[in-house]
Formats: C-alpha cells, structure tokens, sequence
C-alpha cells in the first residue's frame, strides 16, 4: 500500500508528498482527527515512502525497506501504542534506551506514537525531551483523535496535520471490501466519515435498532411510547436510536430543500423519505432537530434515558 491507494485526505497527503519530494523532514507531526479515518494508515505509508529504495516520494511496495515496513518488521519503524489505558513513562524510557543509536539501515527512523492522546503526563513530560533534542534521521509521528490530553510544550514541537472525516462515498469507497451494500447503507450514515467507526459497530445491533424508526414514527401514540419502553430496556440501544433518529430528521431537511438524492444518508429509506419530506413545513422539522440534540445532551447529563426516548418520540412529526 501507498499514498496513492489512501482514500480522502488529499490536503494532508500534498502536504506530506512535498515533505518527502523536498527532503525537508521536520522531526516531528502530529497527526490529529477523529478515530477510524485512516491517520495512522498515512503516517506508515510516510515511513515506507521516506524509507524506498526508489526515492520516487511513494512506495514502490516491492524494495526490502516497503516490504519490512508493510509486515512492521522494519527494525527502524518503531511503534507505541497505549498498553492497557494509557502510554506510560516506561515505554518512553525504553524508546528513548533503543534511540539511542543511529538506526539500523533506513534513510528515516520512524517512530509512531498512536493514541498519542493517552500519553500519561509523565510519559509526555519523558517524550519532551526527545522532541527538544532529537536524535539524527529520526522522525516522530504523534496520531491522536485530540489534542487536550497533551501539554502545549509537546505541541508546539510537533507539525500539525488535520485530518478531516471522510465523505461519505470516500468511506463507502474503503468499505465495499469489507461489508455488504445492505450493512453499508446501514452502518455508514452512523459512523460520521469513520470507516473504522462501522467496521467497530454492532451490525445486528443497529439493524434492529434502525428496524423500529418507522415505528417510533407511527402516528399511533401508544405505539411510540411501546416503542420508548422497548429502546430504553435493552443496554445501548436509545442513545443509537437517537442518533439513527438524528440522521433521519437530518436527510428530511436536506430533501425538503434540495431533493437531491445523492446528499441522503439514508438511501435505505430514500422512498420513506421522498414520502414524508414534502409533508412537512422546513420550520417543523428543524425545530425536531434541534429539540432532538437538546435531548441527547440533556440524556449525556444523566438525564432518565425513558423520559427522554419518550419525550423525542412524542414531540418529532408535527406540521
Ligand atoms: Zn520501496
């Protein structure tokens, strides 16, 4: 794999193509955005390409360097991760014990810290140090999903990166190997640009889950406050309505408006929607919306998960 087969994420890999191309190599990044998006994907295709026999500023996936990179034996590609909750100050010791010579045979040592977030205040205090002198050919790449766990003098040493969340045909793109249509269409408006994110979900879960919006909606309001009882009993399950809840409301409005097809999130429900949009006044369902996150915060408060499913069930639907 290569930059050129990493999908989305165009600005970043321009940034970092020129890095490579100019040989002007910072010694250290963060690379930061939310989970599952493909951050740390790019930060070992950056070892592989600074590291190729070739030096085309890819990959070329075939040279010893590409391939021990590809299987992470390459004994210069040097990778942390979190061990249990948290990156811990022995680790960091421990890196900073095998740094401590030049490196094996690549160009570039690269050293990898995942869920850089998780570094424990001592371990990011340890990994300063090497941010403020680092070692020769050494390149740091920090991948975090946020930046509030570490200490601005870590920060301010490392290049930042965004990464944004995928689109949604860029994270069907990644996911057509690995899911059905059927469990794309479903998984994919919940998973917000993360392809990792719906590769992680419950697909039987959210299935049924999604199976009980049509009736939430009914215009029966014993049968939504049936429905309510039933979210709020089983473990999980009313906050994923909510957010299933959340998506449908959100591709009403941009149907209302737009009638374009191809902006829906929900293409299972296309017909339900092209049905129930027109219905509705614009003001009415944003007002649904909007009430809708008021109660998924007031439900993140510890506010009583049934009260709240059946107050949004109530509510959504007037004019
Ligand atoms: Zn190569």
């Amino acid at each position: 794999m290569a930059f050129c087969d990493v999908v989305g994420h165009q600005r970043p890999l321009q940034i970092l193509g020129r890095v490579i191309d100019t040989g002007r190599v910072h010694h250290a990044y963060l690379f930061t955005g939310m989970e599952g998006i493909g951050k740390r994907l790019v930060a070992l295709n950056m070892a592989k390409a600074l590291n190729c026999v070739d030096q085309t500023g890819e990959a070329c996936d075939h040279c010893r360097s590409c391939q021990l990179m590809e299987k992470g034996m390459h004994p210069d590609l040097i990778l942390i991760n979190p061990t249990g909750e948290s990156i811990k100050i022995e680790q960091i010791r421990e890196l900073q014990r095998s740094i401590a010579f030049k490196p094996y045979e690549a160009r570039w040592r690269v050293i990898l810290v995942d869920r850089a977030e998780q570094l424990t205040r001592e371990a990011a205090n340890a990994l300063l140090k090497t941010l403020e002198e680092p070692p020769p050919r050494t390149v740091l790449i920090l991948v975090a999903i946020a930046v509030e766990g570490l200490p601005p003098t870590v920060l301010s040493r490392c290049q930042r990166i965004r990464f944004n969340p995928l689109s949604q045909e860029e994270a069907k793109k990644v996911l057509i190997d690995r899911l059905s249509a059927e469990e794309i269409s479903i998984l994919a408006p919940l998973a917000g640009g993360s392809p990792g994110r719906a590769l992680q979900m419950n697909r039987e879960e959210v299935t049924q889950v999604k199976g009980l919006l049509l009736s939430a909606l009914s215009p029966s309001l014993n049968q939504r406050l049936h429905v309510a009882r039933e979210l709020a009993h089983e473990e999980g399950w009313g906050k994923l309505f909510l957010e299933i809840l959340g998506g449908w409301l959100r591709d009403l409005i941009i149907y209302h408006e737009t009638k374009e097809e191809g902006r829906l999130l929900n293409c299972d429900l296309l017909e339900e929607i092209k049905k129930v949009a027109p219905c509705r006044q614009i003001e009415g369902l944003l007002r649904d919306f909007w009430s809708l996150h008021e109660i998924q915060q007031g439900i993140e408060a510890h506010g009583n998960l049934q009260l709240s499913l059946e107050n949004a069930l109530l509510g959504i639907g007037g004019s």
